[in-house]
């Protein structure tokens, strides 16, 4: 990382070759207008630290031969907390050297703790999201040439491995899925790792959000009762991309008091930033509306563009087989041009062996390849420091993403450019128009909620099965942990005695709750050909999204769903490439459980509270791919499902509708626009994905009597989504009622009010409605307008 990072041989780009470049991108035929915006980051040099006198010579002279010769200060900083045992979080940008923070101190002191004969003296949990990011730091300690004892365990690990790493293991790479039922239900086999422990690294923790976030919240309380109960008391480590609150948010996963390191002495050279709106298609959407070029088809053109340039460039899409087709299509477009250069070009298809990756990184490196498509995944596989430009085909959901993505462009600290092409949708409207809120606002919070009871309980449960549960340990587990307990007891699952309370039940604990899958028992995926289980859903979106006929896509990999079943809980899909996708449309209908907090902006009022949601997927569309254009709409035959979760909601009062104008004939479809393009704009200021909620509007709710607008989490329990639109509500709705506003469609479109998912086909809308009712709400909010 560090030994390229200053090479000297490297050619110095011209001051402002980078503007230039992105400007050149909008000198094509028909582009003039697409590029909406483009900014220039300065130079950043530098800030370099020694290495600390308490650093192991050994460690220090395995990272010098590697060519790191001294630390920058974020590292220095980082490692000196975690030596005197203060937990900290490290939350910097891509290729800022995180991992040398904990890895100095882990290593150090295991070696000075080892005894005479090499038994274990310390050890170090580090634990991941993915296999394939334990892998890389596996792989990554072992090129050290330490003699320390590094070793991953995962589902992967044979019986003999697993016997080795609970022996002799120092350095044991995990994942939250094997603490969760592997390691803390069978501590006591690991006593002897447990007892050692010094020190848990937990990486790329902005991972862990929304419910998965709280599941891993609680897996890390449980993981820090086992270590006490072995008498370790470990320091945690955490590692981020640039998030918003990382004290915040690695004091909430851990439970803990946590220092944050979040200032970049890493250096970085000029970058150019440009916000791109693809033009509108001639062909016409659902109800007439106008729709834009997809983001992936102007993405393969822009990379076409850079590469016959010479100009390295990776371009990231959603899927695997985006991928494959923005390369195939860029490919085609050089190939016009010259022959030579449609070779350079190639579709990151994931799945790939760690030496298929280096040699992806090695070929980028060397300039043999100069573009390459690749979905998200590859942010967790593979180490790309040869770049000088990224496309980001459609927003990646948060700004973190957005800015790790742009942090792997710039070739040895050097100049780069990073393009956001928007998708047709309200969220990525509103960013190019609106490139402050990209490039000036700090990264988002990140979200979730540690005391969701529907996830605390089963925790609760392996909790006491591991160690029995004593009273002076309930309040670890959240404020509801107490009134749980006690549910719990009544209902049989845990005993209440003398000492705490007690899992007496012959089946293991952790069994009652699946840490990835959002909530409700999931539902298998299984390949009809192999009987294969390929992966799993959500039970709460598994009506939307593993629908008879429905396309899935799964890790990056393209399949069609045969059948669903709803008793086995079971969904036969197959492998396909088929030219569309998928969405489903439902139905919803919403009722005010309980009223938990409000506020009242003049007549107007915003809620947050418990709702009862009922709703029903009724059919979905097939869009043909890329260009999103509606082929037709299937109908479906699902049951209802209900839902108890968490909403937040605005009401306008009689004399405020009065004042607007509208006619009452209007007001449901400029309530339904203003839900709708609510719900595409939430996810940028709570860390979520717009199918993770849901909405309703109407002109008369039974529960408040007046024109309401729900926006509701669609997990049950909530997952601190809706709960954060209250909070920034006035921010958020503002925010809505600019995109409509600036849209440059005639009576709305996907990229301001129309919803993919809507069960009413998008109908009633009305985009000027909507403004005019969202003017009335957000003036009538205190503070500034
Ligand atoms: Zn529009
Ligand atoms: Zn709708």
């Amino acid at each position: 990382m560090r030994g390229v990072a200053e090479d000297p041989s490297a050619p110095d780009t011209a001051r402002s070759g980078v503007e230039q470049l992105g400007r050149s991108l909008a000198s094509g035929p028909g582009r003039e207008d697409s590029l909406r915006h483009l900014r220039v980051l300065p130079r950043r040099p530098a800030v370099v630290a020694p290495w600390p006198e308490w650093a192991h010579p050994d460690v220090v002279a395995a990272y010098r031969r590697r060519g790191v010769t001294e630390l920058w200060r974020h590292q220095a900083v980082a490692a000196e907390a975690a030596r005197e045992g203060q937990h900290v979080v490290i939350s910097t940008g891509t290729a800022s050297g995180k991992s040398l923070a904990y890895q100095l101190p882990a290593l150090t002191t295991t070696l000075e703790r080892r005894g005479a004969r090499g038994e274990r003296g310390a050890s170090t949990l580090y634990i991941s999201p993915t296999k394939a990011l334990a892998q890389d730091q596996l792989a990554s300690i072992a090129a050290l040439g330490l003699r320390i004892r590094v070793t991953t365990h995962d589902g992967d690990s044979s019986y003999e491995e697993r016997d080795w790493t609970r022996e002799h293991g120092e350095y044991i790479l995990t994942n939250p899925d094997m603490l969760h039922r592997s390691l803390l239900p069978r501590h006591e086999r690991w006593s002897g790792l447990f007892r050692s422990l010094d020190l848990v690294v937990v990486d790329e923790c902005h991972h862990y959000r929304g419910v998965f976030g709280a599941h891993v919240a609680q897996v890390l309380r449980r993981l820090r009762r086992v270590c006490a109960f072995h008498g370790s008391d470990p320091t945690f480590v955490l590692a981020s991309a640039t998030v918003g609150n990382p004290a915040e948010h690695a004091g909430r996963l851990t439970g803990l008091d946590v220092m944050a390191v979040s200032r970049d002495d890493a250096p970085r050279g000029e970058v150019a930033l440009a916000l791109w709106e693809p033009r509108f298609t001639s062909f016409r959407g659902e109800n007439g509306a106008p729709v834009r070029r997809a983001a992936s088809s102007e993405s393969a053109d822009l990379l076409a563009d850079l590469v016959s340039g010479g100009v390295r460039t990776l371009a990231f899409v959603r899927s695997r087989r985006a991928a494959e087709q923005v390369a195939i299509t860029a490919a085609r477009l050089l190939a016009e041009v010259d022959p030579d250069l449609a070779g350079r070009v190639a579709g990151y298809r994931g799945g790939y062996l760690p030496e298929e990756r280096r040699e992806i990184e090695q070929a980028l490196r060397s300039g043999d390849l100069l573009g390459l498509a690749a979905t998200n995944a590859l942010e967790l596989g593979i180490d790309v420091a040869g770049l000088d430009a990224v496309l980001v085909a459609g927003f990646p959901g948060t700004r973190a993403a957005w800015w790790q993505q742009v942090g792997r462009a710039g070739r040895n600290a050097g100049d780069a450019l990073a393009v956001l092409v928007a998708r047709d949708d309200p969220l990525d409207t509103y960013l190019v128009h609106h490139p402050e809120a990209l490039l000036d606002r700090a990264v988002e919070q990140t979200v979730f909620d540690p005391a969701n009871p529907y996830v605390v309980g089963p925790h609760l449960c392996a909790a006491a099965q591991e160690v029995p549960i004593r009273e002076t340990e309930v309040a670890m587990f959240g404020p509801q942990a107490r009134e749980l307990l006690d549910e719990l007891t009544v209902a049989g699952r845990l005993r209440r005695r003398a000492g705490g309370w007690y899992w007496t039940h012959a089946e293991p604990a952790s069994a009652l709750t699946d840490i990835r899958s959002g909530s409700g028992r999931p539902f298998s995926l299984v390949e009809s050909e192999t009987g294969r289980v390929i992966g799993t859903v959500d039970g709460s979106s598994a009506h939307s999204t593993a629908h008879a006929g429905a396309v899935y896509v799964h890790r990056g990999d393209t399949w069609l769903v045969r059948s669903l079943d709803l008793d086995d809980r079971v969904a036969m899909i197959e492998r396909c490439d088929v030219d569309y996708s998928t969405t489903a449309r439902e139905l919803t209908q919403i009722a005010i459980s309980r009223e938990l907090d409000h506020r009242d902006w003049g007549d107007a009022r915003l809620a947050f509270g418990l709702v009862d949601v009922t709703h029903r997927v009724v059919s979905y569309l097939r869009r043909r791919q890329p260009s999103g254009e509606v082929i037709e709409e299937v109908r479906l035959d699902l049951p209802e499902q209900n839902l108890t979760t968490q909403a937040v909601w605005w009401t306008l009062g009689d004399d405020q509708l009065a004042e607007t104008g509208l006619l009452p004939v209007d007001l449901p479809g400029a309530a339904h626009a203003a839900e709708h393009c609510s719900i595409g704009l939430l996810p940028l200021f709570a860390t979520c994905d717009r199918w993770d909620i849901g909405g309703v509007s109407t002109a008369h709710h039974a529960d408040t009597g007046r024109l309401t607008v729900f926006v509701y989490d669609g997990h049950p329990g909530g997952a601190g989504i809706s709960a954060r639109g209250f909070q920034v509500a006035r921010d958020w709705l503002t925010a809505t009622r600019e995109t409509i506003r600036v849209c440059d469609c005639p009576d709305g479109c996907p990229s301001c009010v129309q919803s993919p998912k809507c069960g009413n086909q998008n109908h009633p809308l009305d985009k000027a409605g909507a403004v005019t009712l969202l003017d009335v709400l957000v003036s009538a909010a205190p503070g500034r307008p």
